[in-house]
């Protein structure tokens, strides 16, 4: 008897049992309870950043210590030095010098102890805490939990909606942009070389001009690069003839370039760039682009009549143009419209609404910093890099204290050996110390630097800044190159003309 309970009975009873049990908690939905999902973490507060610049990586460098897990989430496994990415795409410093591998900063911080993972962020539920991932080219569709999320995904260029802009023009925000503008700068001059040699001049006077949409920092500093590449490397490397036919266009919607700075300031940058070279079309505006043309005509405000918008458009003049670099703003990444919408914050957000500690609005443990932030600040670097130090240290110590920003002034680089530099200087004997050297007061209480002061000034605070001692190294080396034996013309990827086989 106790030998057929044993052998026969007591497994049909538990295997029924067990059947039930789980007929029943399926019908329930309750499997959560007998078998409740892993947590994001058990023993340690898992921190996922999502983004590896400016923002992302001061938070990544902050936010480590004991308990806490940090992962970094990027589609680029390197920190971009974006100040230094005009001066690579004509070659002042290569564009290798100017990315710094994530590996490495991780591996070399001693604050730092993060994972990387190379991957896109595609969306974020707020409610169960997760991120979901896709790497390669979309194929693999991963989840990650979370206890605390940093977005600081940054931004992307805004093109208005303007005709041509997103098939037909360059860009100047990622590194792949550089190559492909140092690889187009280059292909123009061989092009016009060629054809110059052999008596057709039309082409290349089309291929030389250059147009730099708009007149923000970024506009002027490429501007002040491409002329100083035209004055000390085009006439000796490719010839006098093609150096003379080389032309640059600043164009910018608004009545003056550099809105940012003192209306001093923009002066000096504006006399400069014009003594330069650089035809500076203020209050031009492109309506669009082709593949080798570009239209513009007189801006208008947004409250001009209809007669005042015929007889502009009337004006209207098209060119043709051998590359177009489209500098005119940032809008928001994917990822970012769809959770501010997600979360109530409005379709066709220009950014994440967060709250004075940086905290998004409606999502619980949820950060968002740097241009992907609707924080009040400008979308700079300096400000990104102070939101992720300051979300750093927040998650890291727990703290509650309001975020501040600390400006400490604009600069923007004129070319070798110009700048200009509107400083803030908080110090009295800062003060002090302007006050000797006869700087202008300009704004509130700022002081307006110029010249070759303001130059030897940019380069050593960017210098500075540079994340390693290797990538230090490798810019230093660059800029003694360009100095004693000219810029790097070399392509940035190698490869020889292939012509189709007739
Ligand atoms: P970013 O630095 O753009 O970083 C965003 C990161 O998010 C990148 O790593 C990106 O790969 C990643 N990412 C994107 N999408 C996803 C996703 N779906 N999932 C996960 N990760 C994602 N500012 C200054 O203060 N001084 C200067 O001199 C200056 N010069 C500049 C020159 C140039 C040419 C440019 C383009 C900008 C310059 N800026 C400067 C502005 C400054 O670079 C930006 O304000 C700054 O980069 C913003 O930092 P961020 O971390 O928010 O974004
Ligand atoms: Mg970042």
């Amino acid at each position: 008897m106790l030998r057929f309970a044993a052998t026969r009975a007591a497994p049909v009873l538990a295997t029924g049992a067990v059947g039930a049990w789980a007929a029943v908690t399926t019908q329930n939905d309750d499997w959560d309870e007998y078998f409740p999902p892993a947590p994001a973490s058990t023993d340690r507060e898992r921190i996922v950043i999502l983004g590896s610049g400016w923002a992302g990586l001061n938070a990544m460098k902050k936010c480590g210590g004991e308990g806490k897990e940090v992962v970094v989430v990027s589609p680029r496994p390197h920190f971009l030095y974006t100040p230094l990415l005009a001066g690579s795409a004509v070659g002042t410093v290569t564009l290798r010098s100017v990315c710094e591998p994530l590996r490495a900063v991780i591996e070399d911080s001693w604050t730092a102890d993060a994972n990387f993972l190379r991957a896109d962020a595609k969306a974020i539920d707020t409610k169960n805490k997760t991120v979901r991932l896709a790497t390669g080219d979309g194929d693999a569709n991963l989840e990650l939990p979370y206890d605390k999320l940093v977005i600081a995904v940054g931004a992307q260029p805004n093109t208005f909606g303007i005709p041509g802009v997103q098939e037909h023009g360059l860009f100047l925000k990622e590194a792949e942009d550089s190559a492909k503008l140092h690889a187009r700068l280059l292909w123009n001059l061989e092009r016009a070389a060629a054809a110059l040699a052999c008596g057709e001049s039309n082409e290349v006077v089309d291929a030389l001009l250059t147009v730099v949409v708009v007149g923000g920092p970024t506009g002027v500093e490429l501007c002040a690069e491409l002329a100083d590449f035209k004055k000390d490397d085009i006439a000796r490397r490719y010839g006098a003839k093609v150096a003379e036919r080389f032309r640059i266009v600043l164009a910018e919607a608004m009545p003056p370039i550099l809105g940012p700075f003192d209306p001093q300031l923009a002066d000096v940058a504006r006399t400069h760039l014009e003594t330069c070279g650089v035809d500076v079309r203020a209050a031009c505006a492109v309506t669009s682009i082709t593949a080798d043309s570009v239209t513009y005509q007189p801006s208008l405000p947004r409250s001009a009549t209809a007669a005042e918008r015929a007889a502009a458009a009337a004006q209207a003049k098209t060119e043709s143009v051998g590359a177009l670099v489209w500098v005119a703003g940032i809008g928001a990444r994917p990822i970012v419209k769809k959770l501010a919408q997600q979360l109530g914050q409005g379709k066709n957000a220009r950014g994440l609404k967060v709250d004075d500690k940086l905290q998004v609005l409606g999502a619980d443990g949820v950060f968002a910093i740097g241009d992907c932030a609707l924080s009040g600040n400008a979308p700079t670097a300096q400000v990104a890099a102070q939101q992720g130090k300051y979300v750093g240290r927040t998650i890291r110590d727990a703290t509650e204290e309001p975020f501040v920003y600390r400006h400490a002034g604009s600069l923007c680089c004129l070319g070798f050996g110009n700048a200009i530099a509107q400083l803030q200087p908080t110090h009295r004997y800062w003060r002090e110390l302007h006050g000797a050297a006869g700087s202008n007061v300009v704004g509130e209480d700022q002081r307006a630097v110029s010249g070759v002061p303001a130059f030897a000034l940019w380069r050593s605070m960017y210098f500075t800044q540079l994340l390693s001692s290797s990538t230090r190294y490798a810019v230093s080396a660059d800029w003694i190159r360009t100095s004693l034996s000219g810029r790097d013309v070399n392509e940035p990827v190698l490869k020889r003309t292939q012509t189709p086989p007739e």
